[in-house]
Formats: structure tokens, sequence, C-alpha cells
């Protein structure tokens, strides 16, 4: 279509008329039943959860197979219409969630639910983009493999969702992020065609990796239809921590000293303040802190041990004593059971929705190297009182990979729409201080809408005209998830 072009997010169509006759094709490829018209029925499609960000849609289609994303990739990209992918609309950046112009098309990959292949011995799976993570790694689970990536969000995102964010969670300090466990994928590109580099190969030099720049490109590049992803032996014993820290410099000289003893065994590190575990325990029910004394900081610690016989528990036992003896751990338990287990995992993730009933927050996922942390934190809070005084930071998050959540909860009796018109100002700042300290805007949750100029603050000029080089390479018409990330 000539003129159309991609202007502050939105693809604008030049006919529409063209554009209407391309939707009644695009609703026949799925059928009735999956198209969807009727704006109550779109709706679960176009917000997300916590009402940050809202859009319309022309339709919203559930293909059923790889071949009808294909042949609707054909029909929007001659017509020129903006496609929005979504898997299971947790994301957190709003970069599912279509432009309130109703003109773009949301394209759910909900029905590409099949686990292909789980193949044991070779340590590989094939699944569906649709397919949820928990299915994903119930699949693993009944062959007896893991598949180690862990998000709070796990029941409902789904893998396509995953890796087009290229989403972390609790387990990328021993096995790293969804690219880390990404060994092929299959993608329709922007043009309708089907690209199959669903490869289980672990090494493979063959020129540019395509698989590496689709994950985490957001919807942006192409539409992620199934993936090939690493499996991995399932440790037999792990057992949980609880640890009470009396400063910020003992929660890294503990992570030294896990790293030192636990070694590969070490499969989690997460941290938390204890104004974010009171609000846990505040608002979240069935929580309660099982230590003796409220502490500045807390430290959610889990080993793993390939081999049965207790070698994780006696390592947990040994270093937990050290640190003691070290004066960097005030007070720890050790869960006894599974349910013991559960219930210390629950602290950390309900983290986030225990700030839900303080108000308004302002959320940062920032990652800076390891040792800067307790310097980003020493800033930030200075940065974040500037902005607004009384805010409150709920401080939580991945200490072993640098990355921390940090959420700032409005100050006490203050209105929550005053409080969330600061988010620019506010997140400026923070950002700011990540960048000082060398670190990154977006570790886990990545572009979205939410920080798009952002991006441009701290990208430098040639690095985003190489990305967009690339996604006029890839996406011509600028027609895959239009407004998003660039
Ligand atoms: P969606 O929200 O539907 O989409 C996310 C992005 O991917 C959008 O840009 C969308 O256009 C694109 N997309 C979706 N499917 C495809 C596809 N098939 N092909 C191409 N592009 C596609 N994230 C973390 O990294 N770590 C966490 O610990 C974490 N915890 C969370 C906890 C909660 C309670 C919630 C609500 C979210 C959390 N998230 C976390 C964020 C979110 O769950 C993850 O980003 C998840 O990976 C998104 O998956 P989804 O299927 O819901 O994707
Ligand atoms: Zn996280």
């Amino acid at each position: 279509v000539a003129g159309n072009r991609v202007d502050g997010g939105q693809t604008i169509v030049a006919d529409p008329g063209r554009a209407v006759g391309a939707l009644a094709r695009m609703a026949e490829i799925v059928g009735p039943a999956h198209a969807i018209a009727d704006s109550d029925r779109q709706l679960p499609y176009l917000r997300e959860l916590r009402g940050l960000y809202a859009g319309s849609a022309a339709l919203v289609l559930r293909p059923g197979s790889t071949r009808e994303v294909a042949q609707i990739l054909a029909v929007a990209h001659e017509a020129g219409i903006g496609i929005v992918p979504q898997g299971g609309n947790t994301g957190l950046v709003g970069g599912q969630t279509p432009s309130p112009d109703g003109r773009q098309v949301v394209l759910s990959l909900s029905r590409l639910n099949s686990v292909r292949e789980v193949d044991a011995a070779g340590e590989t799976m094939i699944v569906e983009a649709g397919v949820t993570l928990a299915a994903a790694q119930a699949a693993a689970e009944r062959a007896e493999r893991l598949f180690p990536l862990s998000l709070p969000s796990e029941g409902s995102c789904q893998i396509g969702g995953v890796l087009a964010t290229n989403a972390g969670g609790v387990g990328v300090l021993a096995y790293g992020n969804a690219r880390a466990l990404t060994l092929g994928l299959e993608v329709v590109t922007a043009d309708g065609q089907v690209w199959d580099g669903l490869r289980t190969l672990k090494k493979d030099n063959t020129g540019y990796d395509l698989r590496d720049l689709f994950v985490g490109s957001e919807g942006t590049l192409g539409i992620i239809t199934a993936a090939a992803l690493k499996l991995f032996p399932r440790p037999a014993e792990k057992v949980v921590a609880l640890a009470a820290l009396p400063d910020i410099a003992s929660v890294a000289a503990l992570f030294r000293l896990a790293e030192a003893r636990g070694h590969a065994g070490l499969t989690a590190f997460e941290f938390m303040s204890r104004f974010t575990l009171d609000l846990v325990s505040k608002h979240i029910p069935n929580t309660r802190l099982p230590l003796r004394e409220p502490a500045p900081w807390y430290v959610l610690i889990e080993l793993s041990s390939a081999e049965p016989g207790g070698l994780a528990e006696a390592t947990m036992q040994r270093l937990l004593t050290e640190a003691a003896d070290n004066g960097i751990v005030s007070d720890a338990v050790i869960a006894a059971s599974l349910a013991q287990s559960q219930a210390l995992w629950r602290l950390r993730e309900t983290a986030s929705e225990a700030q839900r009933p303080e108000g308004g927050s302002v959320k940062h996922d920032v990652s800076v190297p390891v040792a800067r942390i307790p310097d980003f934190l020493a800033a930030a809070s200075k940065a974040v009182d500037a902005a607004c005084p009384g805010a409150r930071p709920v401080v939580f998050g991945h200490f072993g990979d640098g990355n921390v959540h940090y959420n700032v909860t409005q100050p006490v009796g203050m209105d929550k729409a005053a409080y969330l018109a600061l988010w620019g100002p506010m997140s400026e700042a923070v950002h700011d201080v990540v960048a000082s300290l060398g670190g990154s805007i977006s570790a886990e949750h990545g572009i979205g809408q939410m920080k798009r100029g952002e991006l441009l603050r701290f990208k430098s000029p040639l690095e985003i005209a190489l990305m967009r080089k690339i996604k006029a390479a890839l996406d011509p018409k600028g027609i895959l998830n239009p407004g998003k990330v660039l």
C-alpha cells in the first residue's frame, strides 16, 4: 500500500477499503470461531493485568497452525496492517498491547499449544509458541528432565512470549536466560514465509545467528511459532534457606561465599529488603517470617545436587555456619520439607503482588554489575527521594544476576494518580544512576512501549541506527508490532 508507514507507533493504512477486505480474508483463514471482532470478547486481549496499558483492535485472531500464521502475515504484509503478537499477556512493558487507534490486529498464539517432541536422551524438546511455561516444564518433567526457566507468571506466560522477551527469572544464575536455553526456532517472517530453524544442535557456527536475533525482539522482527529448547538432568536434591543479614555489604559477601562453597550447585540467590518482606507478611495470606528478629536484608538461597545423600543440605549447613561466624548472617532457617521450601519461595514470589494494596508503584527492572549493587541502592534511594520525598523503595530481585527490581511505592496518604504522574521523572533519575554504573535499564522485561524513549537516551546513535537497519531489513513495511522497542 502506497503511503504505508510507521509513524509515532501506529501503522497508517492509506486505503481503508482495502484494509477491510484484508481483515475479512484474515478472518477466513482462522475461521469464524477464532476471529474475534466483538469488543467485549476482545477485552482480555486489549489490556494487561495491571491496567497500565490498554488499546483496541480491528480484530483478534487465534490461528491454529504455523501455516495459518503464515497466511495471515502474507495478507497483513500486502495490505500494510500492523500485527501485534500475543502469548499469555503477562508482559510488563506493554509490548503485547495494541495501539488505541483500533487499526492493528492482535495475533494470539495460544492455540499453537502442542509439545511436538521431547528427546530425553538428547536433552532437547520442541514446543509450540502457545505452550505455557508451566506446561513446558511439565513435559520435561514427564521425561525425567528439567526445563529450568522459572517465573512467577509461569502458569500463564507462553514459550513464544518468554522467548520474544528473553525472559529471566530465578533460574538464570545457574542455567541462563531464555536465550541461553534456546537451540532453534521456527519463525514466520513479516511477509508470511516460514523459517524452519528448529535445530537441536549444541554447536552451530554457520553464519549470522538469526535465532539469537529473534529471541528478545519482542515481536518486532518475526512471529515465533515453535522453539527447540535445552533440557537438563533433574537435580536429585534441592535445599532452600532464608537468611537474615545486617546490611547490603553482607548480602554481597554472602553471595561470594555461596558461589565459592556451592559452585554450580548454587541454583538461586534472591534478595529482599526488610520493607519488601513487611509488605508480603502484611498483605499476602499465609505468609510468615520464620526468623526470630526482623533484619534489614533477607536472602533466599537454593542449593541443588546431582546426587542424593544429603550433600546439598550439608553444604548449606556449612555455608550458613561460616557466614554466621563471619558476622555476615544474623539468623537463618533451612527448610526441612517441601512444604517449607515452598513457603520460603512464596515470600519471594509474592513480592510484586504485595505492593498493590499500598497504592501506586513505579517499577524499575534494572541491572548493574553485581559488585555495584550496594552503590546503586545508595544512589537510587537519593534520586527517588529527590523526585518524591517519602516514596518507599521495595527492593528485591536476582542478586546473583545483578538484577534489581527497584519498585518504588507511593508515600503513605498520597493521591495515587498524582504519584504515578511522577513515573517519568522518577524512572529517568533511577536510570541515570543505572547508566552511571554501567548498567542496563531493562534486565529482563524488555522495552515494549514503556522504555522506548529511554532506549533512545541510553543507546548510542550508532547502536540505534544498526537496530533500525535490522528492523527495516526484516520488516520493511513496519507491520510487526509497530510502536514497540524502536
Ligand atoms: P506476552 O505478554 O503475551 O508478550 C510479551 C511480548 O512478546 C510482546 O511484545 C509480544 O508482542 C511478544 N510476543 C508474544 N508472543 C510472541 C510470539 N509467539 N512471537 C513473537 N513475539 C511474541 N519476566 C521475567 O523475565 N522474569 C520474571 O521473573 C518475571 N516475572 C513475572 C511475574 C509476573 C507476576 C508477571 C505478570 C510477569 C512477569 N514477568 C517476568 C514478565 C512476563 O511474564 C514475561 O515477560 C513473559 O516472558 C511474557 O510471556 P507472555 O506469553 O505472557 O507474553
Ligand atoms: Zn525478576
